[in-house]
């Protein structure tokens, strides 16, 4: 073989993968792991940072701004543990830096574990193309590569609606907001799901006067009602305003700061803050990225797939947040997880979307899984609810974080346990076990027999089970 010929052989290798993920967030690094597991020979493609969304610009962030809140509250609280009294101060740079850092070393890990594991990152903008191909282009080149099986995991971004334009300086996304330059006097946030609540408590806690305002009748939309109910009375008790029933119909950014419109159910109100919020949900990555050129069917927005992730053309198959199932880091990465098992013709259960939890870190935290009460009732069951409260805990008591509850759902007739809700503080630490016995099909009998650590937080869903059947020690 000539060196021209040789040369081209390798090039061509080098090149082909039998899998090609596109996206590095939680659902495209670990699908890129695990498939490299299994043996495939495996890149990722990536046109930011590594990590996605979550490690640099979501999950990861986020949590490092609300531990400098909570460290901020509690130092300020000091005397509540028998402290001497302090003013815990604080420049607001240095609490974004902290939090860049917490990300930026997240990042740095998956580099890292890209290299572990023999996984090629090619860094720019990829599309896909017909015939298993992709292109990459970066700073003007454009490369093609080709595979078995490409995985589109692009992710999501900030959702904009027509009447809140976010010019990122006055109206802002979650980008912005985890790196303002100095922190405003006054915000207004849009939206009370998970972002909206968790930025809404930082820069509460930091000493912005917030303004929540949630179209729905209920902050945290979907927990159930009681959680929902109880989350707006904490945030209430923190200093923030809650306004529920209410949309932002216009914004004027004329001026210093924004005033915003708000229709609400007693006539329209005029809210004033230095700044804007939207916190409005996600956009689905879907533009540009070749998917009409190929043939790979969306809808309303999202990447339709089979229990598989196989996208409508073969050999191109679509996980996480730009597919139409929850849009949270764990569910993103065990879709990918399934998705290349499955390639790898093992024999793999699809994902039990009704069995994943969600959290949110504002204090008090949020976590729940399974079916709110409501819902349990529409889907017909009777049920029996058992509910215990932090302030019967030793631990949350030791604590000093009393406030919140864990309630528990089960079928009456059968035990299935249908759902758990928490509020409290280190909650989101204490759902697995719900998901695990949920995944376990275990009925409330065993969890009561399931002798808990004393004393811990955990107690309490032992305690919450107890009380759905009548036999609650503590209350
Ligand atoms: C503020 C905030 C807080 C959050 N907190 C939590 C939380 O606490 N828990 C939780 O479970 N979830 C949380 N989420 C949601 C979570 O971040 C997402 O569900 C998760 O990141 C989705 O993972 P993904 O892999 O689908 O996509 P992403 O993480 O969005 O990653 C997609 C990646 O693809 C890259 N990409 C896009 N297009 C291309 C292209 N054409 N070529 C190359 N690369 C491309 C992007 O640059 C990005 O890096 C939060 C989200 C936000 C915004």
């Amino acid at each position: 073989m000539c060196e021209k010929i040789r040369k081209f052989a390798k090039i061509f290798t080098e090149m082909n993968y039998d899998i090609i993920v596109i996206g590095s967030g939680p659902g495209g690094y670990v699908t890129a792991i695990r498939a490299s597991q299994l043996g495939f020979k495996t890149a990722i493609v990536e046109r930011e940072n590594l990590g996605g969304i979550c490690l640099n610009w979501g999950c990861i962030p986020t949590k490092a701004l609300l531990k400098s809140a909570q460290v901020f509250k509690y130092i300020n609280h000091a005397e509540d543990f028998g402290l001497n009294k302090v003013e815990a101060s604080f420049e607001f740079p240095n609490v974004v830096a902290r939090s860049r850092g917490v990300a930026n070393k997240m990042s740095k890990g998956i580099e890292f574990l890209m290299k572990k594991n023999k996984i090629d990152v090619i860094l720019g903008n990829a599309k896909v193309q017909k015939g298993k191909k992709i292109s990459v282009e970066k700073d003007g080149q454009t490369t093609e590569y080709s595979a078995n099986h490409i995985i589109i995991a692009t992710g999501a971004r900030s959702r904009e609606l027509p009447n809140l334009p976010q010019d990122g300086v006055k109206v802002i996304g979650y980008r912005q907001a985890l790196t303002l330059p100095s922190q405003p006097k006054s915000m207004i946030v849009v939206g009370s799901g998970a972002i909206g609540v968790e930025f809404a408590y930082f820069y509460a806690t930091m000493g912005t006067k917030v303004t929540v305002v949630e179209f729905m009748p209920n902050i945290v939309p979907v927990e159930d009602e009681e959680v929902s109910k109880h989350l707006e009375k904490s945030l209430k008790k923190a200093g923030i305003d809650v306004m529920t029933n209410a949309s932002v119909e216009s914004l004027d950014t004329y001026g210093e700061g924004v005033k915003a419109n708000v229709k609400t159910a007693n006539g329209n109100v005029t809210l004033e803050a230095d700044i804007v919020l939207s916190a409005v949900g996600i956009a689905a990555n879907i533009e540009n990225i070749g998917l009409e050129e190929v043939g790979i069917q969306t809808d309303k927005g999202r990447v339709l797939v089979n229990e598989w992730y196989q996208t409508s053309v073969p050999g191109y198959y679509a996980i996480g947040d730009i597919i139409p199932t929850q849009a949270l880091a764990h569910v993103a990465s065990a879709e990918g997880i399934t998705c290349v098992e499955k390639i790898k013709g093992m024999h793999v259960e699809t994902i039990d979307y009704g069995n994943i939890p969600g959290c949110t870190y504002c204090l008090p935290e949020i976590a729940s899984v399974g079916l709110t009460e409501k819902q349990a009732k529409e889907k017909g069951y009777e049920i029996k609810v058992g509910k215990f409260p932090f302030s019967a805990s030793g631990k949350a008591t030791a604590n000093g974080d009393t406030d919140g509850f864990v309630k528990v759902i089960f079928d009456a007739k059968y035990g299935e346990w249908l759902g758990c809700h928490m509020i409290g503080v280190g909650v989101t630490e204490m759902i697995a076990e719900a998901v695990a016995a949920r995944k376990l099909e275990t009925t409330g009998h065993e969890i009561l027999k399931t002798v808990h650590p004393h004393p811990t937080l955990s107690e309490a869903v032992m305690e919450a089970v107890a009380a759905a059947y009548g036999e609650v020690i503590h209350i």
